[in-house]
């Protein structure tokens, strides 16, 4: 297997080394793997400038060839998937499995936007004869795009392929942290033909970027996933030089149990689904809603598969459940849990962190956790859930919403009339039922309330990179 790649910023179509640079951890065993290049204010300059000059090449290139170089990239990406994922895995630690299927869902996007590139259907108003309406949906212009650490390849890929299927240019600061999968996005573009450019891949400071290239006249769009705190930061960046945005932010995930649910089915996927990706998604399953007829067998299945998810080094074949990503999330997770304890949780899986080399912690199980227990309102982004009885749909529903987010929800049930209930009153931007998949390419995929704006993915995912125009044409003037 190959080692840890070389990362270098991608500008103009080439490969640039800096004289700053990150380290770059292996959670399994905090050892330094890497380096991050840290770009540097001209760095930025000429991103910007080459995006200019891409967005004038890409923007008049016509959908059908922008669609042919994507999915020769994404062609490439599979052929390439073993490479990409085992730089992954020792970058972010998740099981190399896991990390094969991240890298086959950013190829699907790649796919599904490259269909969706010859379909930004504009129309024809009818009009009184002699002027003729025509609505066009034109690319924006430069993105700032900006993709955090916990899917270090399908989350930038999702904003590259989007602006790349609409006809922007973009400027992507992945993250420092986790920036190879990034890099090979930037390796099979490239290869694939896409002009110079085009994609535009910085890593640095991200204050520094943020805050230099989204007030640039050149950057008509920032999309961003992360933190609501970031999110909201960036926003107000953006608001004050009135440039729109596409906020993909923080979660807290319910799932509700009905009283028809099979209990123990339902916990054992539920375990299992927690585990992924150490829990570091945003549309994790966090706090479950248990109708009390079921509360007992769902939390006994649930705490036992939970104690058998085997944790280690995601290099390994057996590990179900790698390190967390980061230091940071160990102590936030901490934090959580003694929190719960002193307020009256009962901690029925894990709860401490499990090695001392690495960024271990084990699938936590709290029950009967008060409303006041932060990790009721405070997103883990970790391997934390939280299992309390309700006693009817009713007060799921109330508790489901009761928190700002308003990210994905689940529910388990066989009934028509639940589900109906559900899909009318639970604020969420994807629901989904029996099933913990909350999103895929072809699906729209985006939050409510501090969860964000707008939708990446399905047929409205392009429109966020694209702007309406109207043209008025009368056939004489004189
Ligand atoms: P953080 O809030 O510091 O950073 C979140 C992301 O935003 C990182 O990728 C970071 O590089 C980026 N960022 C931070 N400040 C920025 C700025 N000024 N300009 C541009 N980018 C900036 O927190 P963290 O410790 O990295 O992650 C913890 C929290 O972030 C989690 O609790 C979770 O809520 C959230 N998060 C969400 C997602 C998601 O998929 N929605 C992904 C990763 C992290």
């Amino acid at each position: 297997m190959t080692q840890y790649p070389d990362i270098q910023l991608f500008i103009d179509g080439q490969w640039r080394k800096t004289v700053d640079s990150l380290p770059v951890v292996n959670p399994a065993d905090e050892t330094v793997i890497g380096a991050t290049p840290v770009a540097a204010r001209a760095d930025l300059d000429d991103a910007l400038s080459a995006a200019a000059s891409g967005f004038k090449v890409w923007s008049m290139t016509s959908p059908a060839e922008r669609a042919a170089v994507m999915l020769r990239a994404a062609a490439i990406m599979r052929e390439r998937i073993d490479e990409i994922a085992h730089a992954i895995t020792l970058e972010h630690g998740k099981p190399f499995l896991q990390a094969r299927l991240e890298v086959i869902r950013g190829c699907e996007f790649f796919e599904w936007d490259a269909g969706e590139a010859v379909r930004t259907y504009g129309r024809v108003i009818p009009s009184k004869p002699g002027i003729r309406y025509v609505v066009v949906h034109q690319p924006i212009g430069t993105v700032a795009a900006f993709s955090p650490w916990n899917f270090p390849m399908s989350q930038p890929a999702r904003k590259v392929a989007g602006a790349l299927a609409a006809g922007c240019s973009i400027i992507l600061k992945a993250s420092e942290e986790t920036p190879a999968g990034a890099m090979h996005i930037a390796r099979a573009l490239q290869d694939a033909g896409l002009p110079a450019g085009v994609l535009n891949l910085v890593f640095g400071v991200p204050s520094e970027i943020s805050s230099y290239i989204i007030p640039h006249s050149q950057t008509r769009l920032v999309a961003f996933t992360g933190s609501t705190a970031v999110g909201k930061h960036l926003t107000e960046i953006a608001a004050r030089h009135m440039k729109p945005v596409l906020m993909e932010l923080g979660g807290h995930a319910p799932v509700i149990v009905c009283d028809d649910a099979d209990p123990v089915a339902a916990g054992r996927l539920s375990a299992t689904r927690k585990a992924r990706n150490a829990g570091q998604v945003c549309t994790s399953p966090t706090r479950f809603f248990v109708h009390e007829s079921r509360f007992a067998a769902f939390r006994d299945s649930f705490v036992e598969r939970a104690r058998s998810v085997v944790v280690g080094n995601g290099m390994d074949a057996a590990t179900e459940m790698g390190p967390l990503a980061n230091h940071r999330r160990i102590e936030a997770l901490e934090t959580l849990v003694a929190d719960a304890r002193q307020k009256g949780a009962k901690i029925l899986a894990g709860g401490d962190r499990i090695k001392n080399s690495g960024y271990f912690f084990p699938v936590t199980v709290l029950a009967e956790a008060p409303d006041d227990a932060r990790a009721m309102y405070e997103e883990p982004f970790g391997p934390l859930a939280i299992i309390n009885p309700v006693a009817s749909l009713d007060e799921a529903i109330e508790k489901a919403n009761a928190l700002p987010f308003g990210l994905a929800a689940y529910a388990f049930t066989d009934s028509a009339a639940n589900v109906e209930e559900l899909t009318q009153r639970v604020e969420a931007g994807n629901l989904s039922i029996n099933t913990l998949e909350a999103s895929v390419a072809e699906t729209p995929f985006g939050g409510v309330k501090e969860s964000g704006y707008g939708r990446e993915g399905g047929a409205e995912g392009l429109s966020h990179y694209t702007i309406v125009k109207t043209v008025s044409h009368k056939m004489k003037y004189a």
